[in-house]
């Protein structure tokens, strides 16, 4: 049997589910955890979708079918007999959900992160897939589930907001070829892109102008970064699950091949995030610095303040030229 195969079977099995995205749940893990969500209430399961803490739920996802659904990491109750972890590379990723993900009678790890720890019994876990939401895809389609346009919509999200619509390393021909089977399915497509993309608040917008106001360039590095602070978050009453892209202006600035935005946390902490291009590769960064992620894009927190995380980061930038 394959990974895919039992991962089908023991969900077609199971009676109570809980599922769960990652800390600071990004598109993917979200349009992934509903889509699951809806499709094993269709098919009777008892199903406890739930996003840990600490972020919040991010509301440029707002408008996806089955939100209502969630609830909060406190309020599982009772031990789901199965718990499905989406898109977390290692367990810790799961945050305060850990404890009932083991206690689970099975543990499925569904996630395409190269640097996944295999913390399942079941470990559907493919690098080379854009994103969980494909690989969730996958498992409806082998366990004859429908794809209602609903759960086509959430999936859709996923895929289109982990290539960077269709535009990151991940894309592949199979890419568009689920595109096209969740758009045929009755995904929508405008919708998507509309809320995700165009429709950003007015306190997001004047942040994203702070910050690329103080971006700062290391040419030596090949290297660009920016940061924000609590307080412009109080200045500007934007929230920090909505920056999710703002790193991407920082990686397109010419000449540059590593990007960093770095964010205080209200604890003081900072989450450092970091894409890269053209072969450089960030993930054994973040795995130096206690984090993980893909190649290109991956993330790890310091104990730092802003000032002197820039200043881990550049060591081991200057570290890897040698
Ligand atoms: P982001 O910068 O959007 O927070 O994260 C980029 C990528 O790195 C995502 O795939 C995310 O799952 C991964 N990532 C971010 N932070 C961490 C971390 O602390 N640990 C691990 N294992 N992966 C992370
Ligand atoms: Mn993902």
């Amino acid at each position: 049997m394959t990974e895919l195969e039992r991962t089908a079977a023991a969900l077609e099995g199971a009676e109570v589910v809980g599922i769960a995205s990652h800390v600071n749940p990004d598109g993917d893990s979200v349009g992934a955890l509903l889509a699951l969500a809806m499709v094993l209430t269709g098919a009777g399961k008892r199903v406890l979708p739930c996003i840990p803490e600490p972020w919040k739920y991010p509301p440029q996802y707002d408008f996806l079918p089955g939100r209502e659904m969630l609830i909060a990491p406190d309020e599982i109750g009772e031990q789901p007999g199965l718990f499905a972890a989406l898109d977390c590379s290692n367990i810790e990723r799961l945050g305060p959900l850990r404890k009932k993900a083991e206690a689970a009678e099975t543990l499925v790890n569904i996630d395409h992160h190269e640097d996944n720890t295999m913390f399942g019994g079941i470990n559907l876990v493919d690098a080379m897939a854009s994103s969980t939401s494909e690989l969730v895809y996958k498992v409806i389609r082998k366990a004859g589930w429908p794809v209602s346009p609903e759960v086509a919509t959430c999936l859709y999200t996923g895929v289109v907001t982990d290539t960077g619509r269709f535009h990151h390393r991940n894309t592949s021909p199979g890419t568009f070829v689920i595109a096209h089977e969740l758009a045929a399915a009755g995904a929508d497509l405008f919708r998507v892109v509309s809320e995700v993309y165009d429709s950003q608040s007015l306190s997001y917008t004047r942040l994203l102008g702070r910050a690329l106001q103080r971006v700062e360039v290391m040419a030596e590095h090949e290297f660009a970064y920016s940061y924000i602070t609590q307080q412009d978050l109080a200045d500007t009453g934007a929230t920090l699950p909505e920056t999710e892209d703002l790193i991407d202006h920082l990686r397109s600035v010419r000449g540059t091949r590593v990007a960093a935005l770095f964010k205080e946390l209200p604890t003081g902490e900072v989450r450092v995030s970091l894409r890269s291009r053209d072969g450089f590769e960030v993930g054994p960064i973040a795995r130096s610095m206690g984090g993980g992620g893909h190649a290109m894009a991956a993330g790890y927190t310091s104990d730092s303040d802003i000032a002197g995380s820039v200043n881990e980061l550049v060591e081991k930038l200057r570290d890897r030229r040698g």
